[in-house]
């Protein structure tokens, strides 16, 4: 493996963030197979408990048009061809297939990448420059949820074949988006965390906090629910009857994450850790705009919620979320 110099070695990573630079793709793409390894953790291991659920093999595919320089993106990424595979989540069906990141994806049940229709309506609304990818995760996802699905690849030259497993999780996909602000965000099916925060994590188990809040809006369905309230979220959102609604979605959100920490094997003190840590730097910001609460009521949350799971029984090592169990 190649180990680059950290984004966090540099002053401002989105500013300092140069895609011609070598070290600076292989740094993201750690970054996203970290954020892709904690994500999937957390759908797969949450699966019992969501209603909805959807089919991925833990991957996450990347396009070299995404990339302005084809030369360095092919040297560093590992592009023979248009598509290849950025990350696969430890434990997924992907991995179960022995597929690597740097494998191009040459075909999905025996369509070539090349001959995958990129008119579709859907697709026509994405940047250019993303619309092939689109394309391809669509198609992925629908062969996926008809069954097992057979991938052509190439690596180190050499064509193969790898059958990969339809196995159901909770809905979500994960991300990193390059800013030089600390965020996260949920548009309920992505999960986006930037580079800036993305780098601030102590350890997993504080990076699975945040994913696992995010994450918690997608499964609690909020976007729709606010959207649905026609909530303004801009601005002026943050005032009056708009701000109380947001702010009943965060302690939500808020209370289901570490339900979702714990069933996935990652310590939910690390939630009380790192909020904790997070706004004593921080008096204000995202995190604590008023539709969010201070941390310190934050902690309270999540001592009450794990209170809860102390009196609990596991059923096979999980704790039931009573905020999914109500969904049901
Ligand atoms: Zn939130």
């Amino acid at each position: 493996m190649l180990f680059a110099t950290p984004l966090y070695a540099q002053e401002a990573p989105a500013a300092g963030y140069n895609p011609e630079s070598i070290l600076a793709l292989k740094s993201l793409q750690l970054l996203d197979q970290r954020l892709n390894a904690i994500g999937y953790r957390l759908v797969e291991a949450n699966t019992p408990y969501c209603t909805d659920r959807i089919v991925q093999a833990g991957l996450l595919l990347h396009d070299i048009d995404q990339y302005p320089d084809h030369a360095i993106a092919r040297f560093a990424l590992g592009f023979d061809g248009p598509i290849a595979i950025n990350a696969v989540a430890p434990d997924s069906p992907g991995a179960a297939a022995g597929l690597f990141a740097g494998d191009d994806i040459l075909a999905i049940n025996g369509m070539t990448v090349a001959d995958i229709p990129l008119d579709d309506p859907e697709i026509m609304k994405e940047a250019m420059d993303y619309r092939r990818i689109a394309a391809v995760n669509n198609l992925l996802d629908n062969a996926l949820s008809q069954g097992d699905v057979v991938l052509e690849i190439l690596r180190g030259g050499e064509q193969r074949q790898v059958t990969v497993e339809s196995r159901p999780s909770c809905p979500s996909r994960f991300q990193i988006e390059v800013s030089a602000d600390r965020g996260a965000s949920a548009n309920g099916k992505i999960v986006s965390v930037t580079s800036r925060l993305a780098e601030y994590f102590l350890n997993d188990d504080e990076f699975s906090a945040v994913i696992a809040h995010e994450l918690a809006h997608n499964l609690l369905k909020h976007r729709d629910q606010l959207d649905a309230q026609s909530v303004n979220r801009g601005f002026f959102g943050q005032l009056g009857k708009s701000a109380g609604r947001i702010k009943s979605t965060e302690i939500e959100a808020d209370r289901l994450s570490v339900w979702l920490m714990i069933n996935a094997g990652y310590d939910p003190q690390a939630a009380i850790r790192f909020w904790t840590r997070y706004g004593k730097e921080h008096g204000k910001g995202i995190f604590s705009a008023s539709t969010h609460y201070r941390w310190k009521k934050r902690v309270d949350l999540f001592e009450e919620e794990m209170a809860k799971m102390a009196v609990m029984q596991p059923v096979d090592g999980k704790y039931a979320p009573p905020l999914l169990v109500k969904m049901n």
